[in-house]
């Protein structure tokens, strides 16, 4: 969201300096699996709106069009990311067939290209059997997100924009009409300030914007990449940069990489250690992509993801003319890059009309959702049974 806030600017002529306290990407977006997903990772378009008043249909648009606003930026900018806009797959189990039907309603409602697919033309298309139908956004895509990253700095930089990695911000004062912000080394005076800090990062910025980190769950995610999949055991699998994630709460998903690497995850599982869970997804893989032999597991790697207790795709605190946003939820690469590129705009004028601004006087329940989050993955198997229970019975 930094990054992209920082091209943006410079890009527009702005003075801008950019202040990170480790290395460019040392946060979330060096550890994302690289899926480009146009929908919330939670809720509908119709549930946004109704929680969220006049600015939910400004939501919607915005997470509906994230994904292909990403694509094209990268395209007229020439980033070398390995982008590949050719869709993003959702397909259901037969017990979350109804869910996936409303939320197709809804996003077609809204304006969105949504095609829907049946069993057949599904394990098709995916290489996956057993999937009821599909939705199939021809928005989303994958790239590699710590390169987007490095490439939007590269041009940032490019532009004009001064860069200190190593520079953690301690403080943010008002200072007339502008605001102080202080590192150890040194300090920069800005008209403007856009904390884009994820909320959590590392706990370093929880003094920065306290309402925001307040409202945050870590969320341990776990992901990995295989060996590079022959071509004669992939020829039924996805031939480009094609992405899936289904509607299990134990999520599935896979892509390949330009490697042929698959590339998939899940939530951390509290207390279970990396090679068991390198075992489980490799023997998750196999079966579910029908490959000859469960594949070689050869990078696996966490990260932290910061959910909202409330759900909702953006938390924004805006204090006259500072203003810090979490566009997160597991779903942040294209949502938190047009979030970066609208703060931008911000900065030099525009309203933020468009955002839901956080009442930063509630209570929140994120520090008992933080507790329980760790034991999420234990359960996520258990809700999918119940799914399907449910569906049985109807
Ligand atoms: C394992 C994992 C897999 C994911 N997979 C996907 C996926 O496939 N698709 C998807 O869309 N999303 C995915 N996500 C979510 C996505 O990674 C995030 O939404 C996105 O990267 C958030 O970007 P950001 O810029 O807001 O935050 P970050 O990338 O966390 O950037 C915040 C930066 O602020 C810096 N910082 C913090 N405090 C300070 C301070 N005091 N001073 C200066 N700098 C500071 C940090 O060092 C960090 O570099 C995944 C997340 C995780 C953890």
């Amino acid at each position: 969201m930094g990054t992209a806030a920082a091209a943006r600017l410079a890009r527009d002529g702005t003075n801008v300096v950019l202040l990170e306290a480790d290395r460019i990407g040392s946060g979330a977006s060096s550890t994302p699996g690289g899926f480009v997903v146009p929908h919330f990772s939670v809720g509908s378009p119709r549930e946004i709106i109704a929680r969220t008043g006049e600015t939910g249909a400004g939501i919607v648009d915005l997470v509906g069009r994230s994904a292909n606003m990403l694509f094209v930026r990268i395209r007229e900018l020439g980033l070398e990311c390995d982008a590949r806009q050719d869709g993003w797959y959702h397909p259901a189990t037969p017990a979350a067939v109804p869910r996936l039907e409303r939320l197709m309603d809804e996003w077609c409602e809204a304006g969105f290209d949504c095609e829907h697919l049946n069993a057949q033309d599904t394990a098709q298309r995916t290489g996956v059997e057993g999937y009821a139908a599909s939705w199939y956004a021809p928005s989303g895509g994958t790239l590699h997100p710590l390169r987007l990253c490095r490439e939007l700095v590269r041009t940032a930089r490019e532009a004009g924009a001064r860069i200190f990695e190593n520079s953690p911000v301690q403080r943010i004062e008002k200072m007339g009409t502008g605001y102080r912000v202080s590192t150890a080394q040194g300090s920069v005076l800005a008209e403007k300030v856009l904390v884009c800090t994820n909320g959590l990062s590392s706990g370093i910025s929880e003094g920065l914007v306290p309402p925001l980190t307040r409202t945050l769950i870590p969320m341990r995610v776990w992901q990995c990449a295989t060996e590079p999949i022959p071509a004669a055991d992939r020829q039924h699998l996805f031939q480009g940069g094609e992405c899936l994630s289904d509607t299990r709460r134990n999520l599935f998903t896979y892509r390949f990489d330009i490697e042929n690497r698959l590339i998939t995850g899940t939530f951390d599982a509290f207390g279970v250690d990396a090679s068991r869970a390198a075992r489980i997804m490799s023997a998750r893989l196999g079966t579910m992509l029908r490959l000859p032999k469960p594949p070689g597991i050869t990078h696996i790697w966490t990260g932290t993801s910061s959910i909202s207790a409330d759900r909702l795709p953006i938390s924004m605190v805006v204090d006259e003319g500072v203003l810090a946003a979490s566009s997160c939820n597991a779903r942040g690469i294209a949502l938190s890059f047009v979030v970066g590129e609208a703060l931008a705009s911000h900065a030099r004028g525009d309203g933020v009309q468009d955002f839901p601004v956080l009442d930063t006087n509630r209570r929140t329940t994120a520090s008992l959702q933080s507790r329980l989050s760790r034991f999420y993955a234990h359960f996520t198997p258990l809700l999918d049974w119940y799914e399907e229970r449910r569906a049985r019975n109807r």
